[in-house]
């Protein structure tokens, strides 16, 4: 099975879900806030000859456009939009496949959905692809009929431009971009959990109509916080996938599953829920630290190019050190060798499709 490097949609990017799957190993889907991050997120995926996926929270695009852009929700579109045009341009050319995301949208952000998905409809009647692979919908604070009524109207608009749906059931822990939900400790914490009941009633709706994907909450939680505030559970993803199968006489993992909050997790459970059919895993805080510690390691080596142009103690020139290009390269150096790990603990090192 071979596919073409660049952004995949469509049976291209529905190809690569199922060789996950079927080869026993996931995607790391890095969340990112600008061309560094981007960029190093596609030279991750070069040097280890792994697919990847490129995703943006809508606090994400909006970065991308410019913090100082003053209609925040113009910023979150056109952000998406110049990201995914960089992407589009520049991924073939790492010689890798990427899978084009954009994460949590709850309710009050299915605006910001539509306006991408219009984006996407003027892009694909001229290059004949959407802009996006996919996108996600959160609404999983909704009941569950509200959920799934609301995802099944965009899906029947975005199965048109070839385009696959991220839903959520149940509750991811934690909070991201302002979407999410707090953790108490000792709380009662089963609604952290996702019933399978509800994975079928997706599934009945929503497969007539197109590809889609289940974010399944089976005790993950975003961030990183202390151990034992919430348990891993992955049998639930098995039980979902059996319901499923069972009633519908499909065959082995019928459902296609989304670990969100995989940063910080043990290894065991991550290849454990790799086999209950999870093809992606979300990763965001882990990289975001090793943005920031690239460049902390960097400010303690070479300090005083951060105070002076010319060091007051020797006199030489700071410039070769404050250049931006030097402290922003050793953020993405230290982003890349957190995904080195990342794509070793989802197994996909020398599993890119493209040729
Ligand atoms: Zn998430």
């Amino acid at each position: 099975m071979a596919l073409k490097p660049g952004v995949v949609s469509g049976e291209e990017y529905i190809e690569l879900v199922n060789a996950c799957k079927d080869g026993g190993y996931a995607l790391a889907a890095v969340n990112c806030v600008g061309t560094n991050s981007v960029n190093a997120v596609m030279e991750a995926a070069a040097k280890k000859n792994s697919d990847v996926i490129i995703q943006f929270s809508n606090g994400g695009t909006q970065f991308y456009a410019g913090a100082g852009m003053e209609d925040a929700f113009q910023a979150k579109v056109l952000g998406a939009v110049s990201a995914a045009q960089h992407v589009h341009l520049l991924a073939e050319h790492y010689g890798i496949c990427a899978v084009l995301h954009t994460d949590h949208a709850n309710k009050k952000l299915i605006p910001w959905v539509d306006a991408m998905v219009e984006h996407s409809e003027t892009y694909y009647k001229q290059h004949g692809k959407a802009l996006y692979s996919s996108h996600m919908l959160d609404l999983s604070e909704e009941s569950i009929d509200d959920n799934l009524n609301e995802c099944a109207r965009m899906l029947e608009r975005m199965a048109k431009l070839d385009m696959s749906l991220e839903i959520e059931l149940g509750i991811t822990g934690g909070e991201e971009d302002g979407v999410g939900h707090d953790i108490e400790e000792g709380a009662d914490s089963s609604h952290l959990y996702t019933q399978p009941e509800d994975v079928l009633k997706a599934y009945d709706l929503l497969s007539p109509i197109g590809h889609f994907s289940v974010a399944a909450s089976f005790g993950n939680v975003h961030g990183v916080y202390k151990p034992g505030n919430v348990k891993l559970r992955p049998e639930i993803l098995r039980n979902s996938q059996s319901l499923v199968c069972d009633t519908h006489g499909t065959g082995h993992n019928p459902l296609n599953l989304v670990f969100h909050g995989g940063s910080g997790s043990e290894k065991a459970k991550i290849a454990e829920a790799i086999s209950y059919g999870v093809f992606k895993m979300n990763i965001d805080t882990d990289t975001q630290f090793a943005f920031a510690e690239g460049v902390g390691k960097y400010v303690d080596q070479h300090g005083n190019a951060f105070k002076y142009q010319i060091d007051p103690e020797d006199g030489t020139p700071q410039k070769k050190f404050y250049d931006p290009r030097k402290w922003l390269r050793a953020a993405e150096n230290s982003f890349v060798t957190r995904l080195d790990e990342a794509f070793e603990d989802l197994g996909s090192i020398g599993r890119s499709l493209a040729k």
